[in-house]
């Protein structure tokens, strides 16, 4: 990323970053270039562009955009966020180690065990609350740290820096999976790590209308690596996806920003509410990550869970039925609210006592808090929670 791109506000990185008028025809708005291959003068004579696998034009104008929302030199897109993960472990070597969160996307946690270990590659998955603790879990092998916070569901917040710092001091890449934040948020980057990982699908995009992808960094060797398997793998994500991601961007800082203001509302609102036992969100000042969430992000993102008092599935089952505006879906990060049980929904393939034993009860509800209006969101809660 030059210099003056640093320089600018993230709003103004969100519309111009890495972008310019297209260069054949002016349009202002990058345009969908739908096309699978690109003419040669004669063999080998190309004006930098082969095969879209390897390169398509509306896919690296995203990839910039991206580098620069995190203040990094590069972004690889892939066609889903566990396949931009998946080529990260492809940089590793049979033998090598990974020392992952124990509070991990589930789908991250899969895809570590249930597919890349077959491949040789060892994962480790270790509380991150305290990051000496952390180091002590490091051998020859380790070669990757790999992060995630705020934590789904019950919004942990993990010490970026001091985790990273310990990482780097041992040689170990470390990567945030920065999905929950969005780059509003939290830059990874500048506090230290070598990767970060979107699922683009989240709050990139924003609209709930796209699966994709990014790794972004500034490690030159990494990004040769990734940009290779980019096209030697092939997950690579359509340029029509990539325009949708690029357009969502546009409108980043404005409905993270909101997501987060009526988060807080939401989560007053349920801490005094006769009916709910708990509220977990990384803005409530007892939460136990207030502190460091205070230090490592612009604000306290759009993520609220809660338990009832009534202590079981049942009821959690009546307020998901009862909610209007709430729709009840997996996945998070649109304009749209969303309202989830992870017990039976995103977290149904962890055993019970795991699940128990870090507050994921049956009657734990999470919501992704859109960008309606927060009173009409408040009053649906209400009705529903009844
Ligand atoms: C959704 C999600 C992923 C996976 O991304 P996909 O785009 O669904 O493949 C990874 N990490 C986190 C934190 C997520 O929420």
């Amino acid at each position: 990323m030059s210099q003056d791109q640093k320089n600018l506000s993230f709003a103004t990185r969100c519309i111009h970053g890495g972008q310019q008028p297209d260069p054949t025809t002016g349009a202002v708005m990058m345009p969908i270039y739908q096309t699978s291959t690109y003419a040669q003068s004669a063999p080998g004579e190309h004006q930098g562009y082969e095969y879209a696998r390897g390169d398509n034009p509306t896919r690296n104008a995203l990839q910039r955009n991206l580098a620069s929302l995190e203040g990094a030199e590069h972004a690889v897109c892939f066609g889903s966020g566990l396949s931009a993960m998946d080529a990260i472990l492809r940089t590793l070597e049979p033998g090598d180690e990974v020392i992952a969160s124990d509070d991990l996307y589930g789908g991250s946690y899969r895809l570590l065990t249930a597919v890349h270990q077959r491949y040789g590659i060892k994962s480790k998955f270790v509380s991150m609350n305290d990051p000496a603790a952390v180091a002590e879990h490091f051998t020859e092998a380790t070669k990757l740290l790999w992060i995630e916070t705020p934590t789904n569901p019950m919004l942990n917040i993990v010490d970026v820096a001091a985790l990273t710092g310990v990482a780097k001091s041992k040689g170990i890449l470390s990567c945030v999976d920065n999905t929950f934040a969005s780059p509003y948020l939290q830059q990874p980057i500048a506090l230290g790590a070598d990767l970060v990982l979107h699922s683009a699908t989240k709050y990139l995009n924003g609209h709930s209308d796209v699966v994709m992808g990014c790794v972004i960094t500034s490690n030159e060797e990494v990004y040769q690596q990734l940009h290779y398997l980019q096209n030697a793998v092939g997950a690579v994500p359509g340029p029509q996806d990539s325009f949708l991601v690029l357009r969502g961007i546009k409108t980043l800082h404005l409905r993270v920003q909101r997501a987060c203001d009526s988060a807080k509302k939401v989560a007053a609102f349920l801490l005094d509410h006769p009916a709910v036992s708990k509220v977990y969100y990384p803005g409530l000042e007892n939460h136990p990550g207030h502190e460091v969430a205070k230090q490592q992000m612009r604000d306290f993102g759009g993520m609220v869970s809660f338990d009832l008092v009534a202590d079981n599935f049942d009821a959690a089952r009546e307020v998901m039925k009862k909610t209007r505006f709430f729709t009840l879906a997996e996945s998070l990060g649109g304009v749209e609210s969303l309202i989830g049980h992870p017990a039976s929904m995103t977290h149904a393939s962890i055993p019970k006592e795991q699940r128990l034993s870090v507050g994921l009860t049956d009657s734990l509800i999470r919501l992704s808090v859109g960008v309606e209006d927060a009173d009409d969101l408040i009053e649906d809660l209400r009705q529903a929670l009844g």
